[in-house]
């Protein structure tokens, strides 16, 4: 029982660094959240311990009558949350969540439709070196240059031209609504399942703050640690029929024994998500996410050649489009930095800047909500923001704005006994 800074010092003070790194700077990568302290408890618990390779009631160790309880929890918990049919809640990722739901409806060289990732799709919907686009045949879709928005008339071309077995509906970046119904009806015409991929939205879904694909799709994957703030790892949600078929893709398809310890932070999770407290989080994050395009859309950020898709946003993050701008997304990213804001720079689609620059940033607000961000609290970080994308940037100053939020709403106030061990 002797303690992590005991047993290994370097770690503990990595995990000490990180700790105190989230704690003072804001956090916007629209993919992050902060995981609650029961999640954390959960993940961190002797269920780690444990194989439990199979299901609930037919596994193939013993003694899994524990771990039994906390799938069938987590099991029952996301059906509800998002009034699917069937659930498995054991892929250890998004990644592996769309490889084994994708392996249960398709055969190496079927045909896949997938929005193009530098339009912002997914690596798994069918990026070239990624398995999906090894193993299937790869058509993307786009946005269109015009208005930024996914051009469903190309969807319809490309399906009906290509005639593909599988369409995928979903985003790791993109502001705005997709139509469900509009690409499932494009898939039946072409006798193609959907897969709605809502890992970015999920707990905007959960909150009924966002169209929910459940009604459309034949199946949807998500990860549990974006919108939905739970621990990392990744869900397939799909209809009755192909719930036998999904489930021994995922084992013994893809995966051996699953992570019991974290699907149990997985059930915690999907419990919180379904409060009333959850929804005003996920209220506050659209909130965010409104007020800093609105914010980035005003004359000194346009004077400074700041533009956002679309011209704003349905969703928890916003699409700088830094193409006019001097600054280009590694400097605009290094600018944020430096004032304490962390975000990620992003190609926005026909970016003529190489990958690892970018002409873009994509900027979420899931994390600082679950931090207790309001409006007032928004309305002062997208000004800083503001203030680091345009001429004359005091980083220094912006630093000290950047810590007066963060110092106001603190984070993990009780964590500090179990990162420095309670048994002494
Ligand atoms: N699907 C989408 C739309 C994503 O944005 C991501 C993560 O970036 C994933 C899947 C993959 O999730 P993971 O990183 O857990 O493999």
């Amino acid at each position: 029982d002797t303690p992590l800074d005991v047993v290994d010092p370097e770690i503990h003070a990595a995990i000490g660094a990180e700790l105190a790194r989230q704690r003072s700077t804001l956090e916007m990568i629209a993919s992050e959240n902060f995981a609650p302290q029961a999640v954390m408890t959960a993940q961190g618990s002797v269920l780690t311990n444990k194989y439990a390779e199979g299901y609930p009631g037919r596994r193939y160790y013993g003694g899994c009558e524990h771990v039994d309880v906390v799938e069938r929890l987590a099991v029952d918990r996301v059906k509800a949350l998002f009034g699917a049919e069937a659930a498995n809640v054991q892929p250890h990722s998004g990644a592996q969540a769309n490889a084994a739901a994708m392996s249960a409806l398709l055969e190496p060289g079927d045909t896949i439709l997938g929005l193009d990732l530098a339009h912002g799709g997914h690596l798994t919907h069918g990026m070239r070196i990624n398995f999906s686009g090894r193993l299937y045949n790869v058509v993307a879709y786009h946005v269109r240059e015009s208005d930024h928005l996914v051009d469903m008339d190309e969807v319809e071309r490309l399906a009906r031209e290509h005639r593909p077995r599988l369409i995928i509906a979903g985003w790791s970046a993109y502001p705005r609504h997709l139509d469900f119904a509009a690409f499932r009806r494009i898939a039946d015409e072409v006798g193609a399942y959907l897969m709605v991929d809502m890992a970015h939205f999920a707990g905007l879904v959960a909150a009924g703050l966002h169209p929910s694909p459940v009604p459309h799709a034949h199946v949807v994957t998500t990860t549990t640690h974006k919108t939905l703030g739970g621990p990392r790892g990744g869900v397939i949600l799909s209809t009755e029929d192909l719930a036998k078929k999904i489930n021994s893709s995922v084992f013994p398809g893809q995966q051996g024994g699953p992570l019991e310890h974290v699907i149990a932070a997985k059930a915690v999770a999907f419990k919180i998500a379904a409060e009333e407290e959850f929804r005003e989080r996920q209220r506050r994050t659209l909130e965010g996410a409104r007020i800093l395009a609105d914010r980035l859309l005003a004359p000194d950020a346009v004077a400074a050649g700041v533009k956002v898709l679309t011209g704003g946003t349905d969703v928890h993050l916003v699409l700088v489009d830094l193409r006019d701008s001097e600054l280009d997304g590694k400097q605009a990213e290094d600018r944020l930095h430096a004032a304490g804001i962390t975000v990620n720079r992003n190609a926005v689609p026909f970016d003529p800047r190489p990958p690892m620059v970018t002409s873009g940033l994509r900027i979420g607000t899931p994390a600082l909500a679950t931090r207790g961000f309001g409006a007032a609290d928004f309305t002062e970080v997208a000004d800083v923001i503001v203030g680091a994308l345009t001429p004359g940037a005091d980083l220094d100053h912006l630093r000290g704005r950047v810590e007066a939020l963060a110092g106001k709403h603190p984070l993990y106030g009780a964590i500090e006994h179990s990162l420095h061990g309670e048994a002494r």
